[in-house]
């Protein structure tokens, strides 16, 4: 059997397809022959009537008219019933080429009983008087083709027996001019046959590409349902932190844009910014899969702290930031802030291990402080850089100081490298001396900078800078470069033969460059003896000696002095300083102010200038003010002291007036009677 696909002309699809396709076009078929009603059978139960009318008029009764009329209403009703049946049970039947057969099979018998007619009529005269049964016979046939439209077996198997039973009655009388008649009887269910096979080829042809449509009507349509779902994921993507699921930052930033557009008078706009302390210690120690949990439990700490309000975002690495918008008072939203950093701050447990969580948190507000999303972002950072500072695990509010601050920072960050390349910045020196006969016995170099804006900076911030800009070693070099210009300036001049000159180095230089190499290249370019140097280190809670420890022997091994700076306010331990063979510990000057009426810092001082004696380690107190102090200081035990009470840092030239007048008046003094 020929594919009904390319019967009807359309193009083949695949295998799988192909028997869908038969099944859509077949439940069409039958839908459109189900559609034409049953308006044929009453038309064939009318022409029947006629006939019998016609020849109860021309003939007379007889009996056979009315078993033949029976038969053919029964079959009517048959037919009917058996349509109404398929009818109401289309929805459920699972092959309509059943229902297709039935109708077919039903028409082949309803076909037979016209073919019965001429057979049954007693003495047929179809070329005389009962011209009339061809006549409503080939109407019958008509009304068949009609049916036949949707499903072209139905209308040849109603109209074969029929044609056939025509033929045969008139090849029966053996008249030439019949037996032609018969042949072109034949002819005619050829082309009928034919034609009904045409037409019903046009049907399923346009039937087929009905189907065809609604085929890719609904791929289209499931394609745009996956489409939908490609682009709800590819918004999901765009708008979340995958780890979290937080919002992401571009979201973040999109949702601050709105608010900021949509904000109405008296609305208020606050961002929280907030990162954790020590997350890479935590990463590198337990692990990233811990590291992950960590930010996911914080995720989920930080949205249920602030239970609906506000969207909680993951910037990146270990920051996060929440942005409210809304009318809501300043104080609230700190309070909210704080209660999201106490949440999020509970020790959690990692890998079996309870782990201590800190945080900072940085709150800045829309209109308060930040006119646009970027002053928001910027201020909410600097109270976030304060609230690190404060190390208290306190949610900051941005102020205006932090932006003069701020704004400050920017400027030495600005100008500082090209100071430093200019030579702008100055070293200035504060005497050391010694507390039995006030002789100067030392120096220490401090950086000065006179900007010509912001007037003095402060050493702090030269040195905090150059860390930033990378530049502590130049900064260094230039320190030793200075002090070596000192050193053989006094030695020139015969004043203060012997002293030393005390150099700042912070214990992250170390790990930056080869603080020993710089030390020892600079004195020996300018031909200083290295025994008139000391370092001067700074006693940091970050200060791993072991790390630096063979820097610091490389020091003491080339012949540098080296000294613990603000010794008592840190971490040095006991082992540490033996270990690294010190000089020299310089007090801080918090143990020393007002010391003459403070029991417990006589007591601290006492206490360290014994430890001094035992480690063969000399003490020097910083910060001396006044003369009661020094007194104290001296009955304590100490021998050396810097501070204003003998002189303020000075710079060089200033320095070398003041110890030659100092060695005019030692001179006159000692010759005076
Ligand atoms: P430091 O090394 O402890 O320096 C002593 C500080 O105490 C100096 O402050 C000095 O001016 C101040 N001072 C001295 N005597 C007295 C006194 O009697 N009373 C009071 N109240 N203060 C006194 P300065 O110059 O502001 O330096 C601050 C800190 O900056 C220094 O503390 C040092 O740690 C650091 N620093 C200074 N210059 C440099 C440098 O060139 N490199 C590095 N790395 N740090 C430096
Ligand atoms: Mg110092
Ligand atoms: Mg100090």
């Amino acid at each position: 059997m020929p594919c009904q696909l390319e019967w009807i002309g359309m193009e083949p699809v695949a295998a799988g397809d192909e028997e869908s396709f038969r099944h859509a076009l077949r439940y069409a078929q039958l839908t459109a022959l189900l559609e034409l009603g049953y308006g044929t059978y009453s038309l064939n139960l009318f022409v029947a009537m006629t006939v019998g009318a016609i020849y109860y008029a021309t003939d007379g009764w007889s009996d056979w008219l009315l078993y033949w009329s029976g038969l053919n209403g029964v079959m009517i009703v048959t037919r009917v019933l058996l349509q109404s049946h398929v009818h109401d049970h289309l929805e459920t039947l699972t092959e309509p080429q059943t229902g297709l057969r039935l109708m077919t099979a039903s028409a082949f018998a309803g076909g037979v009983v016209w073919a019965c007619l001429p057979l049954l009529i007693p003495d047929l005269d179809l070329a005389g008087r009962h011209s009339y049964v061809v006549l409503i016979m080939a109407g019958a046939i008509m009304a068949s083709m009609v049916r036949g439209i949707p499903h072209s077996p139905i209308a040849t198997m109603f109209a074969l027996p029929p044609l056939l039973s025509i033929a045969i009655v008139l090849t029966r009388d053996g008249d030439a001019e019949a037996d032609i008649l018969a042949v072109n009887m034949l002819v005619l269910a050829l082309v009928l046959h034919k034609s009904c096979r045409l037409g019903a080829a046009n049907f399923l042809a346009t039937v087929a590409a009905g189907v065809q449509a609604t085929d890719l009507a609904a791929s289209l349509k499931i394609a745009n349902a996956e489409a939908q779902e490609k682009n709800k994921a590819l918004e999901i993507l765009a708008n979340c932190d995958p780890l979290t699921g937080l919002a992401n930052r571009g979201r973040l930033q999109a949702q601050l844009r709105f608010s900021l557009a949509c904000a109405r008078p008296g609305d208020r706009i606050a961002l929280f910014i907030l990162d954790l302390d020590r997350f890479k210690q935590i990463n590198d120690t337990l692990g990233h899969a811990a590291g992950d949990a960590l930010l996911n439990e914080v995720a989920r700490r930080l949205t249920s702290a602030l239970d609906g309000t506000g969207l909680a975002a993951r910037l990146g690495g270990d920051e996060f930031a929440v942005l409210i918008a809304g009318p809501d008072h300043p104080d609230r939203l700190l309070d909210l802030a704080q209660h999201c950093l106490d949440i999020i701050c509970q020790p959690m447990l990692l890998n079996g291990r309870v782990v201590p969580i800190h945080s900072s948190l940085g709150l800045a507000l829309w209109p308060d402080h930040a006119e646009t999303a970027e002053e928001l972002y910027a201020y909410a950072d600097m109270a976030l850089y304060e609230s690190k500072n404060a190390r208290k695990m306190c949610a900051v509010g941005f102020s205006r100081d932090m932006k003069l601050q701020s704004d400050r920072q920017r400027q030495i960050e600005q100008d500082l490298r090209r100071a430093i390349e200019r030579g702008e910045l100055q070293a200035w020196f504060q005497p050391q001396v010694r507390i039995a006969d006030h002789a100067v016995v030392g120096f220490e170099a401090l950086v000065r900078w006179p900007h010509p804006e912001l007037g003095l900076v402060n050493p702090h911030e030269v040195v905090h800078s150059s860390e930033i800009l990378h530049q502590t070693r130049a900064l260094a070099r230039s320190m030793l470069e200075k002090s070596c210009r000192l050193i053989k300036e006094l030695d020139d001049r015969g004043l203060a033969l012997h002293a030393t000159v005390a150099i700042n180095i912070s214990p992250r230089d170390f790990t930056i460059y080869d603080v020993p190499e710089l030390l020892r290249s600079t004195t020996d370019l300018y031909g200083v003896p290295r025994d008139r140097f000391e370092v001067e280190l700074t006693e940091e809670a970050e200060l791993e000696p072991e790390r630096i420890h063979g820097a610091l022997k490389q020091i003491a091994q080339s012949g540098f002095k080296l000294s613990i700076d603000d010794f008592g306010m840190g971490h040095t331990s006991l082992n540490h300083l033996l270990s690294i063979n010190v000089d020299r510990m310089k007090i801080d000057r918090s143990f020393v102010n007002g010391i003459a009426g403070n029991l417990q810092n006589q007591a601290l001082v006492s206490a360290m200038v014994a430890l001094g004696r035992m480690l063969n380690i000399d003490i020097l107190v910083e910060g001396v003010e006044s003369s009661e102090d020094l007194k104290t200081l001296r009955q304590l035990g100490c021998h050396t002291a810097q501070g204003y009470l003998f002189a303020a840092p000075m710079p060089h030239a200033d320095l070398v007036r003041w110890l030659e007048e100092r060695a005019g008046s030692r001179q006159q003094a000692s010759l005076r009677p």
